[in-house]
């Protein structure tokens, strides 16, 4: 693989202060596509892209993304957690946008080296990571809508802290009995960039009440619960744990899926069934409404403290992280640091 390496290497920063995806490594992977075909990776600095006014992806928004982490461990080994999911879900985001799939391999491969290259930016502080950003364009310069055919896939990393300001403190949220994210039949399943901007106001509109984040609801009855902003979302009701099945309209988080699989080895009563409003409320007010979290890379685990529906305030579990919450938590960081063993076979070692 070719390899350019930087003349100008930055600063790195300070591991208490990096927030997310506010600092970026020194180089970058790319790849192209043209004439029906990808060529071979590439290593280069990170620096920005030049690209035509009428790049068909800043119009028409035909770019995929994914988020994974990778982690050093205590003797120096650089790890990745799930990473053939990740470039599973964003060959199946492809084949929804119209994109050509990729060889996981090869990007693996590519990847690898890029994280061996960058492996001094991999912060250890607890709650910590190096985030792993692939993403996908369209990149041809033409303004008729079809699909490209011309495509950049590119791979940047970014070094994290907490995803949200106040750590693990539970967050807000606000049912959005108005605007949706997707329907079933649109492209809520793949991780597409258009499904950010359509939910961006729903975002900004639950921030400007305090609340931290939008809780989706179903398109067709806005009765369904689907996920929050970029999470996946949990319910304890009584005994049982449950999230909302994947309909389609709902993306399938490996974060999801990892807790799922855990509590099921553990013991836990988790189901994946749809889920309404009603029966949040209803299980609220009997007292049943246990815990609430969301799940996702960039949080990995996100107690909820406070629901809000139709001008209701539902405060779960006090307001504090609730017993499954942190279980999950510390079980998912644990094995992701090896903290824990790796019973899930989750964890590769770069090398
Ligand atoms: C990425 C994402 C998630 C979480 O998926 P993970 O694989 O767990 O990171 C949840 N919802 C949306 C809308 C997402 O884009």
């Amino acid at each position: 693989m070719k390899v350019t390496l930087t003349t100008n290497p930055k600063q790195k920063p300070d591991s208490s202060k990096l927030g997310f995806g506010k600092y970026f490594t020194d180089h970058m992977l790319v790849m192209d596509y043209e004439n029906g075909a990808w060529k071979e990776p590439e290593i280069v600095p990170y620096a920005p892209f030049e690209m035509y006014p009428a790049t068909n992806v800043l119009h028409y928004a035909q770019g995929i993304f994914e988020g994974a982490k990778a982690y050093k461990t205590k003797e120096g080994k650089i790890t990745v957690f799930r990473i053939d999911d990740n470039f599973i879900r964003m060959n199946n985001s492809a084949k929804r946008m119209c994109m050509p799939t990729f060889d996981a391999k090869v990007v693996k491969a590519a990847l690898f080296e890029l994280l061996k290259l960058e492996k001094d930016w991999i912060p250890t502080e607890p709650g910590t990571a190096l985030y792993i950003r692939p993403t996908m364009i369209a990149n041809e310069e033409v303004l008729g809508v079809h699909a490209s055919h011309k495509y950049k896939f590119f791979i940047i990393l970014s070094p994290v802290g907490s995803y949200y300001a106040h750590g693990l403190q539970p967050t807000k949220i606000l049912v959005e009995e108005e605007l949706v994210r997707t329907a079933i039949g649109g492209t809520g399943e793949a991780k597409c960039m258009g499904n950010y901007a359509a939910s961006l106001m729903g975002g900004e509109n639950a921030n400007k009440k305090g609340y931290d984040q939008a809780l989706w609801l179903d398109a067709k009855e806005h009765k369904y619960v689907e996920e929050v902003g970029s999470m996946n979302i949990f319910f304890v009701i009584g005994d049982e744990v449950v999230t909302p099945q994947l309909v389609g309209s709902i993306l399938p988080g490996i974060t999801r899926n990892s807790c799922i699989q855990v509590l099921k080895k553990y013991g836990y009563k988790i189901s994946e069934r749809r889920i309404s409003m009603d029966e949040i409320v209803d299980a609220y007010n009997k007292g049943e409404l246990k815990e609430c979290f969301g799940s996702g890379t960039a949080a990995v685990i996100s107690p909820v403290g406070l629901i809000t529906y139709q001008g209701k305030d539902m405060v779960v579990n006090g307001g504090k992280m609730g017993e499954i919450t942190s279980f999950l938590y510390d079980k998912i960081t644990g094995i992701q640091s090896e903290r824990y063993p790796d019973e899930f076979g989750w964890v590769t070692e770069v090398k």
